[in-house]
Order: C-alpha cells, then sequence, then structure tokens
C-alpha cells in the first residue's frame, strides 16, 4: 500500500479524550470503520472477523452488522489507533488491494463490473470518472467545438464540470431564478434528500462537511453552492433563460438555439454540442379535478410553496401521497389546525435510520480523522443501495407455486405489512387502508418521514379513494362527503413524459424527438443519443433509472460516456456524431425484451409514472448495474455514424 501524506496534529487526536473517542466509535458503521482500520494498520484479526446480514422492520435494505463480541473487538481496536500518538500516515490502496477489500467488506466474491465500479465509488482517486483526451486538439479546434448545456440542476452542473477539465468552452442555460434544479424548486416543510446524503454526492466531492445523514433542501442548496465556487461554474450560467427551440444546421455542422429571458428578450445561441440536463421532474402536474378552478381559498402545487402564506391554525388539505405529499405531511399536521390528506392508493413506505437526524461530533470528527472512513462509510452506502435490483425480477417458478414477484419481493411485502400493523395496532380499517394492493418497488418506495404516525394524529383524517369535485369552499369525495378548507396543498407530482419539453428540437432533414416517439414514447440508445439528432445527449433520459447505485454515480457515469463521445469525435477530425439507427433499434428491441423479466409490466395496475401512457416502462431500466455499466463504460464508436 502507498503512502500519500502525513497526519498532522490537528488531524490528530489533539484535544479529544478517550470517552469522546468511544462515543465516536460507537456511532460509527461499524463494519466501514473495521475496512478504514484493517487498510490503514493491516491487522489480520479485523480481516478475518465474519460479516452478517440483519434484515430491519420496515426496511428493504439488509445491514451488514457485525457479532456483538467482533463489534468491540473493533471499536477497542479504533480507540487504541486513534489514541496513538505516532499514528501512521494514511494509506491509501491500489486498485487490486481495494478489489479485495471490497469483498472483505460483503464478505462475498465480486464480478469484475462491481470491482471498478465500486473503485470509482470508494474514490481514493481525485476525480475518478474522469474524461480525458487522449490526444488533447490544439486551441483553434476547441474554439469550434462549444456546448450548450440546458439546466442548472446536479446534471447540468456536472457536465460543465466534465468539460472545463477537457477545456472545452460551455455555457449553461437555465430558466429557473437559482441553480439546483429540482431543489431549487422544492422548497416546501421538510423537502429533503430520501437517499443519505453521502450517497447524494458527486464522488469527486465526498469530503463535504454534511450536517444531516439526510441533507434538507436547503444543505442541498449549500452544496451546490459550494460547487459552483470551486470549480468556478457561475461565470457559465446563464439564469432566468429558457431554450425555446434547437434547430441542427447540417450544412455547418451546428445547432442553433432560440431562448428567451424572464423578461421577454429573445437571443439565438450557436453551438456545436447540445446537453439537455433539463430533468426528469422538472414539469409539475396540476391535478385534473372538476370545478379546481372553482375554489376560492388558497391553493398551491408543493413546487410553488408560498411562504408568506401562514397555515398555523387553518385547514389544511394536501392532495396527494408520493414521496412528496407523504414528506410534508407531519410538518404541516405540527403546525395546522387539521389536516385531511387525501390518497387515490396507499403506497409502500419504507424506513430509514437517522432520518431527519444531524451528524453528531463525534461522527463528524471521525469523517474528519480516520483515514479511509469516509471512503468505507460511502461505499457501504453504495453496498445497500445494490440490494434493490433483486427485488424487480419475476421469477417465474415462484409464480408458480403461488408467488406475487420473487420470494425477496413477496418477503418484503410481509416485512412492510408488520410495519404497518404495528404502527396501526388493531385499527382494522385503517390498516386496510394503508396496505396497498401492489407489490413493493413496482412503484418508487415512500420514506416514511413518521407518515403513520401523521396519520394517527387527533388532527389528521385519511381519505382514500377518488376526489369528485371541488366546491367553493372545499373538497367533495367520491362517497360525496364535503370538507372546506382554508388551504389546497396540490402533491400532484410532476409530468414525466415529457422529456425534453418544451423544446422544440429538429434535428437532421427534420427529425424530431417527438417523431421518434410517437409510437410509444420517450427512447434513447443508451438513455442518452438519438438518431438524427447529431451531437445531442439527454442527461438522465428515457429509461435511465437505473435499480441499483446513486443518481450521482450514474451521472458521472453518463459524462463521462459523452464527453468520450465528442472527445472521440474531435480527435478524429469530425464535426458530427449520430448514433446508427439500427442501433438504436437493436438496443431497444433488447431493452423492451428484458423488461418483460420486470416487475412493473407485470403489476401495471399499480399505475404511477414509471409506466407511460403507451403502457410502457417509460422511466427505469431494466438491466442489472454490471450488465449497463459494460454497455457505457466507454462509447463503441462504431454505433456512430462520424461526419
Ligand atoms: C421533490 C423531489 C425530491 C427528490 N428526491 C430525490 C432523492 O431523494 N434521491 C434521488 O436520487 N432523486 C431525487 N429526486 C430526483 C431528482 O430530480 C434528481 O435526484 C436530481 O436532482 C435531478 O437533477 P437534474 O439536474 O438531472 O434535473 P433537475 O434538477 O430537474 O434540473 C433540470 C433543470 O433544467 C431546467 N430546464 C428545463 N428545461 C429548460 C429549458 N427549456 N430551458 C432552460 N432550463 C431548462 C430546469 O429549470 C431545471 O433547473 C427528487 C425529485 C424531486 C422532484
Amino acid at each position: 500500500m502507498e503512502e500519500t501524506a502525513t497526519i498532522t496534529a490537528a488531524g490528530g487526536s489533539v484535544g479529544v479524550d478517550e470517552a469522546f473517542l468511544r462515543r465516536a466509535v460507537e456511532l460509527a458503521e461499524v463494519n466501514a470503520l473495521r475496512l478504514a482500520l484493517y487498510q490503514q494498520t493491516g491487522d489480520a484479526e479485523l480481516a478475518a472477523i465474519p460479516v452478517l446480514r440483519h434484515t430491519r422492520e420496515g426496511s428493504p435494505f439488509e445491514a451488514l452488522v457485525l457479532a456483538p463480541e467482533d463489534q468491540r473487538i473493533v471499536w477497542d481496536k479504533a480507540v487504541a489507533y486513534l489514541m496513538g500518538a505516532g499514528r501512521a500516515a494514511p494509506v491509501t490502496p491500489t486498485r487490486a488491494e481495494a478489489a479485495e477489500l471490497m469483498q472483505l467488506f460483503s464478505g462475498e466474491p465480486m464480478g469484475q463490473a462491481h470491482i471498478d465500479y465500486g473503485w470509482e465509488d470508494l474514490a481514493f482517486e481525485g476525480f475518478p470518472r474522469a474524461a480525458e483526451w487522449d490526444v488533447k486538439p490544439p486551441q483553434p479546434v476547441l474554439d469550434q467545438s462549444r456546448v450548450t448545456i440546458i439546466g442548472a440542476g446536479f446534471s447540468g452542473l456536472l457536465a460543465g464540470i466534465q468539460l472545463a477539465r477537457l477545456g472545452i468552452e460551455f455555457r449553461i442555460i437555465e430558466r429557473q431564478a437559482g441553480v439546483g434544479g429540482t431543489w431549487f424548486l422544492n422548497d416546501y416543510p421538510e423537502a429533503r434528500v430520501d437517499i443519505p446524503s453521502f450517497l447524494y454526492q458527486f464522488k469527486f466531492e465526498k469530503d463535504y462537511p454534511w450536517r444531516s445523514y439526510y441533507a434538507t433542501q436547503a444543505e442541498l442548496r449549500d452544496y451546490l453552492e459550494h460547487i459552483l465556487d470551486k470549480y468556478d461554474l457561475r461565470r457559465h450560467i446563464q439564469l432566468e433563460t429558457g431554450v425555446d427551440t434547437a434547430r441542427w444546421d447540417e450544412a455547418r455542422k451546428l445547432w442553433v438555439l432560440e431562448t428567451r429571458t424572464a423578461d421577454g428578450r429573445k437571443e439565438t445561441i450557436e453551438s456545436r454540442f447540445v446537453v439537455s440536463a433539463s430533468g426528469l421532474f422538472s414539469t409539475p402536474q396540476l391535478p385534473d379535478i372538476e370545478g379546481i378552478e372553482r375554489f376560492a381559498g388558497k391553493m398551491f402545487h408543493t413546487t410553488a410553496w408560498d411562504h408568506a402564506y401562514d397555515y398555523a391554525g387553518k385547514r389544511v388539505a394536501v392532495i396527494g401521497t408520493g414521496s412528496t405529499g407523504s414528506q410534508l405531511a407531519r410538518g404541516v399536521a405540527e403546525k395546522a389546525a387539521s389536516l385531511t390528506i387525501y390518497q387515490r392508493s396507499p403506497k409502500w413506505l419504507s424506513r430509514v435510520a437517522n432520518y431527519r437526524h444531524a451528524i453528531p461530533a463525534e461522527e463528524r470528527w471521525l469523517f474528519d480523522t480516520m483515514p479511509g472512513y469516509v471512503n468505507w462509510y460511502c461505499y457501504g452506502l453504495h453496498v445497500a443501495a445494490m440490494q434493490m435490483d433483486a427485488f424487480h425480477d419475476v421469477d417465474r417458478e415462484w409464480q408458480a407455486k403461488g408467488g406475487v414477484i420473487n420470494e425477496k419481493n413477496d418477503t418484503l411485502r410481509a416485512n412492510f405489512q408488520r410495519y404497518i400493523r404495528r404502527k396501526v395496532g388493531d385499527d382494522d380499517d385503517l390498516y386496510a387502508q394503508l396496505v396497498p394492493t401492489c407489490a413493493p418497488l413496482s412503484r418508487r418506495l415512500v420514506i416514511d418521514n413518521d407518515w403513520y404516525d401523521t396519520v394517527l394524529r387527533d388532527n389528521v383524517e385519511l381519505v382514500s379513494g377518488k376526489i369528485d369535485h371541488f366546491t367553493e369552499t372545499g373538497v367533495v369525495s367520491e362517497d360525496g362527503t364535503e370538507r372546506a378548507f382554508d388551504l389546497v396543498v396540490l402533491a400532484a407530482g410532476f409530468d414525466v413524459e415529457r422529456y425534453l419539453w418544451p423544446v422544440d428540437y429538429v434535428g437532421r432533414g427534420g427529425a424530431s424527438p417527438g417523431k421518434l416517439w410517437e409510437q410509444d414514447g420517450a427512447r434513447a440508445h443508451l438513455t442518452l443519443t438519438l438518431p438524427g439528432l447529431p451531437n445531442f445527449v439527454i442527461m438522465y433520459g428515457p429509461n435511465a433509472g437505473i435499480l441499483s447505485g446513486s443518481f450521482h454515480s450514474w451521472i458521472e457515469i453518463y459524462t463521462r460516456y459523452f464527453c468520450k463521445l465528442i472527445t472521440n469525435t474531435i480527435e478524429s477530425g469530425a464535426a458530427a456524431f449520430e448514433v446508427r439507427p439500427e442501433v438504436y433499434r437493436d438496443y431497444n428491441e433488447k431493452l423492451d425484451r428484458k423488461m418483460t423479466q420486470k416487475i412493473w409490466l407485470e403489476q401495471m395496475e399499480a399505475g404511477g409514472y414509471y409506466i407511460n401512457s403507451h403502457g410502457r416502462p417509460g422511466v427505469s431500466m431494466p438491466w442489472s448495474l454490471a450488465e449497463f455499466y459494460e454497455m457505457i463504460r466507454t462509447p463503441d464508436m462504431s454505433e456512430y455514424t462520424l461526419s
């Protein structure tokens, strides 16, 4: 193992006593601490400790834990190490050593794709998923290779960071008044990420001092501000400017974009490449309920929360119990006089540890001080997230024996049911209202932000079924009951089917996404490229919702792919790349075939945005992590025409 730096007194245990250290190690994820300590000391006793699996009630994830006596061994050794005056310098494993350590972490052998992905997620190297030139071209060539990025959410900012590393000029066009995309738009009460902060971050920016295990919207915006400054992105971003149209000029091999500022000024931008990072959840959906315009009280969508309106002591209705509606209910119920929750159908809720908890000073100290701990902690979150894959496979033999999806999924359903039963006790009517009929994960899992406890409050009522109509003063449900409200919150989600909307793209020879997608909705090659639209990529495009791995890891992989597509094109002396139509078709045929083995078609009645209006799963990806990682590691240039 290679020594990379010398630990200083400031990074050591100066000013920290043994009791503090003991609290710190006891708060730690013990398997991550074991790996960090083993990496640091090479103590064979640590490597020999077996890893156990533990299922928690209400959670789909098996936690990797140690037997109590082994846990104590790790704690004692960690305290002794951290107390040591002459601690060794931080040790960075080589790639081969990391492969062994990863297998030690989970106690299982791993395939190469998992090892490579895991190495990148461990992020011992500064920028693990960088795209690099083979031969960097001269400046005049670079000057002709400008990129326009549409959208300044995480995806658009990352595209900019990668392009800046390559020395390619870019401009980010954003219609909102600030950056952050989803996290600029959504500032409703209790808005926070529903996967851990340490997973919901760039792998090249993993040492950020998160304050919460699950970052709030405000904390995510702080992280984004940090990114903007550190990577000098501000000067590239044009806010309050929407892109209306984009036309490919075949003669000049350029995209010509028409934009409009918030005050109505129009501008034309020309660039060789266009990256759409316009987001899946950026077009709010309004519910189509009769008489909604008649309601005379206060009403807004969750993306347009009016913070000037004080609902303390008011009668509030929330329509919708998806991720957003469920997340905000707790906070609203605490402040409002009454809360009525309208749910069309119940969702499966998952319980997570440390949701809403601040990271204690002791563990923060460990993240900052214990070499390798943050890497293995993040890796542990990745290993947990990897478990999602297995719930989605349809097992025909299991079904023939009377099972619903597969053994794991059906066991999860029973686990969730036990959790709901424990919450509601012997209230059978409420239990029936809360248990979904569809299989878990046929729709997005919702995090339990004390939702069941909220429903049980005296000032909260749950109304199931359809809403019939609005009146001037309230809402009438399908059983004819009218309830009056001061405020109605529309937690109706997003129109996820309108990929790329509202930009009108016209590619080579009049090609357009609309024409390509008229048969059964949005598709792309590898989620990214479209035939007839040269030099154009979609970030997190159709069927990009992979089951395992984190959003940030995948957008890093997408940007590495398309940046290599751009550099390969430029280095070959060509001006444009375009995916071959037969490659697009073959990929999508394979995708459709694979989709038949997954849960979504099987559970069509579950509804939700996973199934598009053509009855096809248009958001989720059927491939396993290993399968898709191999496809998208690096572009196969034979799949593209260069011109
Ligand atoms: C409330 C909510 C909570 C979420 N929580 C999680 C979570 O916990 N974990 C998770 O993994 N994912 C979560 N997501 C999904 C989330 O959208 C992604 O994680 C991520 O933030 C998407 O980033 P993005 O940059 O791809 O898109 P976005 O954040 O949607 O950014 C797209 C940007 O493009 C801009 N834009 C679009 N069209 C144009 C145009 N024509 N001209 C100019 N600008 C344009 C939009 O204004 C927007 O700012 C959540 C989504 C929502 C809505």
